[in-house]
């Protein structure tokens, strides 16, 4: 049967790898729409080679050098956050999030609403709207697949379970660029030595993010958003290898680990796939040739973003959107060379207090309308933080 498939983002490093997978089976595959950014070049490519049928660049000012690109192909074209919406409503069986940021939400709901099976590699849905994304799968009959490698993960140690016998969650952190750092070195740390994985090849911001584990912050309020479980009950630990990506506790001692190589395509195919197992082309771990697997406790004092994360996870609300908001700010902030590395977190915490002090997280419901006002609030507010830094 041959399905139809959109993949939104396709052009990041998520994206990428899912073109990989699709393109290795393409008669298996009707390719719906295909999204970018500002990498038109790319965007063109891919969707010559997978015969999409409409290809959407997230900026205006990009329609030209993607109608250019792409002319005589017959493909069509579109530009903007409104064609990214209409691209959402596009009827498909499978469809990839993989946009980076705050602007991937608005169109992992519009697919929702379809009664699609999204394959959900943004963590910035679950991390400012958990609870909306949830209500409208529900609602719709989608079926929501995660792809962040933990949750897959422990998605998959979930099969056959009953989430009521789940005692807790680990997840793991490979402690990112800077996991042997002290305090103080962490003061100096340059962009280009944030934005160096020593395991994984992403985008540059999740790179960076996984260096202040702000990226297991996210990580930690998306299981605690998508599983339903409670705050307590969720841990992060630090293993360097990246092999264990979580691993679910039950009642009864039992302790699931799930293991693979550090390669993002095992997650994508495994949603791809779902509720299937096919082949994927991943290493497989040679556990001799490893030998030894290590844990150890992430230093509060050296990765602040982890206390941030409980508080979000404890008051829920809108704070996910004011963190997400936030964080977003400052890592802009932060790759623009305004403030140091560690200044990231002074800066989300800033707002999150202040929003607190002010309005509360807790007062408006979750809706896309109130997610993206929060998302304001929390930039305007950090602006505000780091222009007081900056000085
Ligand atoms: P990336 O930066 O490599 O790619 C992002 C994609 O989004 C690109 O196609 C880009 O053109 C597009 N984009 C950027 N700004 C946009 C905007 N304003 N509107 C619409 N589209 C825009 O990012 P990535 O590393 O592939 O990550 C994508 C998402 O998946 C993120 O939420 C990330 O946290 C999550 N994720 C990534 C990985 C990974 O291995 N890279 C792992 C787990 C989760
Ligand atoms: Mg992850």
């Amino acid at each position: 049967m041959v399905r139809k498939v959109s993949i939104f983002g396709s052009t990041g490093s998520i994206g990428c790898n899912t073109v990989d997978l699709i393109l290795r089976h393409p008669d298996s595959y009707d390719v719906v729409v295909l999204t970018g950014g500002r990498n038109v070049t790319l965007l063109a490519q891919q969707a010559k080679a997978t015969g999409a049928g409409l290809a959407v660049t997230a900026f205006e000012d990009c329609y030209d050098p993607l109608a250019e690109a792409l002319e005589g192909s017959g493909i069509e074209i579109a530009a903007g956050p409104d064609a990214l919406i209409e691209a959402a409503d596009r009827p498909a069986d499978w469809i990839m999030s993989a946009i980076v940021g705050a602007a991937g939400l608005a169109p992992g709901l519009h697919a929702l609403r379809h009664g699609t099976t999204l394959a959900l590699a943004n963590k910035e849905s679950l991390v400012t709207a958990g609870p909306l994304m949830l209500f409208e799968a529900k609602k719709h009959g989608a079926t929501i697949i995660p792809v962040d490698s933990e949750h897959s993960a422990i998605f998959q140690a979930l099969v056959g379970e009953d989430i009521n016998a789940v005692e807790r969650i680990v997840i793991t952190a490979s402690g990112g660029a800077f996991r042997d750092w002290s305090l103080d070195r962490l003061k100096t740390a340059t962009l280009e030595q944030a934005s160096n994985h020593p395991n994984w090849d992403m985008g540059q911001r999740i790179t960076i993010d996984s260096a202040s584990l702000f990226n297991k912050a996210m990580e930690l309020i998306e299981t605690k958003e998508f599983f339903g479980v409670h705050p307590d009950q969720i841990e992060a630990v630090i293993h360097p290898q990246s092999l264990v990506h979580a691993l679910v506790g039950f009642t009864d001692g039992g302790l699931m680990a799930h293991l693979g190589p550090p390669d993002m395509r095992h997650a994508i195919g495994y949603a791809l796939h779902w509720p299937d197992r096919r082949h994927v082309p991943v290493d497989r771990l040679d556990l001799v040739q490893i030998g030894q697997l290590e844990f150890r406790a992430a230093d509060p004092d050296r990765y602040p973003a982890l206390a941030l994360s409980r508080f979000v996870m404890q008051t829920g609300g809108l704070s996910g959107a004011a963190f997400n908001g936030a964080k977003e700010a400052a890592l802009n902030a932060f790759i623009a060379g305004n403030i140091g590395f560690l200044e990231m977190a002074r800066v989300v915490e800033g707002v999150l207090e202040q929003i607190d002090a002010e309005n509360g997280h807790n007062s408006a419901m979750i809706t896309l309308d109130n997610v993206v006002q929060m998302d304001h609030l929390a930039r305007n507010s950090a602006a505000e933080i780091i222009r007081k830094i900056a000085r």
